[in-house]
This record gives structure tokens, C-alpha cells and sequence, in this order.
């Protein structure tokens, strides 16, 4: 059988409509062998989608997608591999956590005055324990008739520039690389073609990343054509990062964005996995 890998994915513990059990069982439906559940800032879905995967024989990867801030760009990266019990990640996701609430009060502000009542209550009562995150008002707007659909509601609401959007000051992209690097994970720039960096810029941050203990760079994500993953492999290979590949899955509804549904990963790069200490015998 071959291994089919999916190392980027999202549960109701942050912005994705599936739990971490039922997300386990899709992407077991889906042929994927090697799940990473990879919640923003949250790691409150691994132990359950670890015992599901435990439970259908399918190894799991517990991760993370911090949100860091790095010379004002906001970047994610994903931490793969982590100990969730160690003290800098819970530090590191309870006080993101309040960041998270305290925007979520910001941008429900801004669409107070815009005359959108109420979005703060339904936000926080659709996340529940999970994080908040735009993708719930996003969802809020939908749902009372504000805009189209979710990308409508970044374009006209929650967008960078845009009058519902609220800065904020994420983790410093060090402090994000030293708590995933001490927690035993892999460090992972996230979806890299996203931050619409110039060759310089990209050159300056994969350089400060590498040099901060950062391992890989996601080359083959569910968004990527073949000339996406050309550059990003280029990158890889450049740098000597390893080469991660996941979905960024979120919800069932998206039926051109599903679980392992990947191109492989080129020819030349280092696949991440070959970092996994396998920890169950084969
Ligand atoms: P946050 O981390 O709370 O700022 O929310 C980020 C999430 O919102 C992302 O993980 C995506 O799921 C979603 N998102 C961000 N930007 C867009 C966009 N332009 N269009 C659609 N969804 C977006
Ligand atoms: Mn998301
Ligand atoms: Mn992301
Ligand atoms: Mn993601």
C-alpha cells in the first residue's frame, strides 16, 4: 500500500467543521496513511484525534499552526512533531488564545460600527473551547446575509486594510521556532507562496528561518498548481529545508480541497518524514 502523507489539516478545535475524530475517519476514507492535525495556535484536538487514529490504524502526526509575526508580515508555521505537554506550547497557546479573544472583541467592534450586531456572541458560542478565528466571522456574516460567501467576507470585511480587520501583535517568529524546537518538533513554513513576498523578502526569511532552527517549507499544499511546486521545491532545495506536503484541509464542503489529495513531492527535495522517529513498530 502505498503511504499517502497529509501533514497539515484543521479540526473544530480551531477553524475546521469536522472533530478531530471525525477528521481522522475521513482522511482514513481518503487513503492518507500519515495524518498531522495541525489546529491554529490550539492543541486541544490531538489527544482525540490520536486515540481515533490509534483506534483505525492510522499513524498520526500531533502538530500545530502558530500565527507569528515576523518584520510586521503575519506568517504561520506549522510545528510537526510536538510534545503538546510541554510547558512552552501550553504557555504559548493559552496566552494566543487571549490574543485570539481580545481581536475577536476588536473586530466585532469594527462591525458594530458598521451596523453588524452580535457577531462577538455568535463566534465565541460557535468555537466553543476552540479557538476563534476570522473563518467564524467569516462564517457569521454568511449566515446573516451580510456577504455572498466566506471570501466575500474577507474581501469586504475581515481582509488586511479592510474595516472589520484588527492588527495584532502574534508571537514573535523566534519565540515560535524555540517553543516547537524545544517541545521535539520540526518547524515548517506554512503554505510560503501565501505571504506574496518578493524573491529578496522570501530569500531574508527562509535565511532567518533557518537560522532560527526552522527544518522544512511546505512544497505541495491543496492550493498549489505545477509551477507553484516547482518554486517552492527551488526553495527547498536552495535553503536545505526538508519539504512538507498537507492540504490545509477545513471543511467537506470544499470538494476541490480534500484530505491527502496531493501531488507528490518532487523529485531532489527531502521529504520531512524522514525526521519522524517512528514510534510505533511497522
Ligand atoms: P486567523 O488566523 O484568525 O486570522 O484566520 C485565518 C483563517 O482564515 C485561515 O486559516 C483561513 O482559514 C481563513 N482565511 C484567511 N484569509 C482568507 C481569505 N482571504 N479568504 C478566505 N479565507 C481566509
Ligand atoms: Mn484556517
Ligand atoms: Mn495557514
Ligand atoms: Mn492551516
Amino acid at each position: 500500500m502505498p503511504e499517502i502523507y497529509d501533514l497539515h489539516s484543521h479540526s473544530t478545535a480551531s477553524d475546521g467543521a469536522l472533530s478531530p475524530t471525525e477528521l481522522v475517519q475521513r482522511a482514513q476514507q481518503q487513503g492518507v496513511t500519515t495524518l498531522a492535525l495541525t489546529d491554529h495556535d490550539s492543541v486541544a484536538g490531538l489527544a482525540e484525534a490520536q486515540q481515533a487514529s490509534s483506534d483505525c490504524g492510522l499513524q498520526f502526526i500531533p502538530g500545530i499552526e502558530l500565527s507569528a509575526e515576523w518584520q510586521g508580515k503575519t506568517l504561520h508555521i506549522v510545528g510537526l512533531s510536538i510534545d503538546a505537554h510541554f510547558p512552552a506550547i501550553r504557555e504559548a497557546t493559552r496566552e494566543l488564545q487571549n490574543v485570539r479573544i481580545e481581536r475577536a472583541k476588536k473586530i466585532a467592534a469594527k462591525l458594530e460600527k458598521k451596523g453588524i450586531t452580535g457577531s462577538f456572541e455568535a463566534v465565541s458560542t460557535k468555537a466553543g473551547d476552540g479557538m476563534i478565528t476570522r473563518s467564524h466571522f467569516a462564517d457569521f456574516l454568511v449566515a446573516n446575509f451580510h456577504v455572498n460567501d466566506h471570501q466575500d467576507a474577507f474581501d469586504r470585511y475581515l481582509g488586511s486594510g479592510k474595516p472589520a480587520y484588527a492588527a495584532v501583535e502574534w508571537a514573535k517568529l523566534e519565540d515560535v521556532l524555540q517553543w516547537i524546537n524545544a517541545a521535539g518538533g520540526i518547524a515548517v513554513v506554512a503554505h510560503p507562496l501565501r505571504y506574496k513576498l518578493t524573491a529578496s523578502w522570501m530569500r531574508r526569511l527562509l535565511t532567518a528561518f533557518k537560522d532560527l532552527g526552522g527544518q522544512a517549507i511546505e512544497v505541495v499544499t491543496g492550493r498549489y498548481n505545477a509551477n507553484e511546486i516547482r518554486t517552492c521545491a527551488a526553495y527547498a532545495k536552495q535553503f536545505g529545508l526538508y519539504g512538507s506536503v498537507g492540504s490545509d484541509f477545513h471543511r467537506p464542503d470544499n470538494p476541490w480541497l480534500e484530505l491527502g489529495r496531493l501531488a507528490p513531492l518532487p523529485d531532489g527535495v527531502a521529504p520531512v518524514w524522514e525526521l519522524f522517529v517512528r514510534k510505533t513498530p511497522k
